[in-house]
């Protein structure tokens, strides 16, 4: 009697936290709390009107209502190839080369579906974005973590992934700048990853998500700025963070041919392509530089130096990250850095994302996303600070 039970691979997905953290902001808000959410990344700045108007105008072109193209509108893979060889100098060939998606993390989580076989590696960054894991896991892919540590600036040291696990890995997903800890990485590293993949036989996934939010002129690199990435990897990219455009969903993959020809295998089977207005609007959004870009990322940095100030005064030393709107820092004698996000929430309203939700590395830290304006930000740690101390989290203070 009943329904049938879900399928084990739906049930052994990682534990997801979100649904916690947002039952915890229910309660604080119901308890009269006033909310400053500092968890989701995505800024209070909205999307560029140029980029606006061009959906608008595109919606009235009835052309724009029938199937987009499954792999993606012509003109905006086009677009991404003439911006991939504007900003990093690669080449790409916009009939093989390039697949859009409706969000990357629709791109993400389809290359596990099209390259592993169940108990194939997948190689996940810990602490790492959680697409990764729950998109391999859905593949019933065996998640292999490597670690990001602090000491080595959160960029990994391939040479620790044991040889017998690398020889059975499929993939690796890597992510610079990088969420959730803000890390970057020169062009060197990609580098290696290539020099790994070849040796492994494995396809690299680089998540170029924040490749345009940086500062202190920091410029990142493409993974196919390498020579021989292209045999081995592709990259997933996304306006979302860029153009201020999380809710459009407008996603991509370039590189190697044949994956992102397997990708599109899935993508037929499981998809459709994208409304056609939006990738028009797409289109339009990566042939102009937005004038706002660099306002957005002046005013990410000065929230970025407050947040670092503040952390300074309370005792927990932070480098200031150069790329992505996070900052991720250790809480001293955290060991649970869930409870103490939803206590956090309960107590001051101000909402952080706890570590462990990025892996088990992640346990102790949290994580700040810049997404509210300064005044907003200063209230958030004017209400964090006698919380902390009156619970001796912080009790090292300085001046200022
Ligand atoms: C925000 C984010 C994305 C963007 O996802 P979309 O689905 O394109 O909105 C991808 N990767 C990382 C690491 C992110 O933080």
């Amino acid at each position: 009697m009943g329904l049938p039970d879900m399928a084990k691979r739906l049930k052994k997905l990682p534990f997801y936290l979100y649904p916690t953290i947002e039952r915890a902001t229910e309660k604080a808000k119901k308890g009269g709390r006033s909310i400053i959410d500092l968890s989701t990344g995505e800024p209070e700045f909205g999307t560029p009107a140029y980029i606006i108007n061009s959906l608008q105008r595109a919606c009235e072109n009835p052309m724009t209502h029938r199937y987009g193209n499954v792999m993606g509108y012509r003109p905006f893979r086009e677009a991404i190839a003439r911006w991939y060889k504007k900003r990093f100098n690669v080449n790409l060939d916009p009939e093989k080369e390039v697949i859009t998606f409706v969000g990357s993390k629709e791109g993400i989580a389809f290359l596990p579906q099209a390259f592993i076989e169940p108990g194939d590696i997948a190689l996940i960054p810990d602490p790492g974005y959680p697409t990764y894991r729950y998109a391999a896991a859905f593949a019933s892919a065996r998640l292999e973590t490597f670690p990001l540590r602090p000491e080595n600036s959160y960029v990994p040291d391939l040479s620790e992934i044991p040889e017998p696990i690398a020889a059975k890995a499929k993939m690796i997903f890597l992510n610079y700048p990088n969420n959730p800890t803000g890390a970057t990485v020169e062009k060197s590293f990609f580098e290696e990853a290539v020099l790994f993949a070849k040796k492994f036989n494995l396809i690299i996934c680089h998540d170029a998500a924040y490749s345009e939010v940086v500062f202190d002129g920091y410029r990142a690199p493409s993974l196919l700025e390498i020579p021989e990435a292209k045999d081995v990897g592709v990259e997933v990219h996304t306006l979302s963070k860029t153009y201020c455009m999380t809710g459009w969903r407008l996603g991509f993959a370039v590189g190697n041919e044949k994956i992102i020809n397997a990708l599109l295998e899935v993508k037929r089977v499981s998809a459709s392509g994208h409304f056609t207005a939006m990738e028009i609007a797409g289109t339009t959004a990566l042939e102009t530089e937005p004038a706002e870009l660099n306002e957005n990322n002046a005013r990410l940095r000065q929230r970025r130096d407050f947040v670092i100030g503040e952390l300074q005064r309370f005792g927990i030393e932070v480098r200031p990250p150069r790329g992505s709107f996070y900052i991720w820092f250790p809480v001293q004698g955290c060991s649970d850095s869930l409870s103490l996000c939803v206590s956090l929430i309960l107590n001051t309203g101000v909402v952080t994302f706890p570590g462990i939700g990025y892996g088990e590395n992640g346990e102790g830290y949290l994580r700040i996303a810049t997404v509210q304006d300064l005044p907003k930000i200063e209230e958030a740690f004017a209400r964090l600070e006698p919380y902390l101390k009156e619970k001796q989290i912080i009790t090292q203070m300085g001046t200022s």
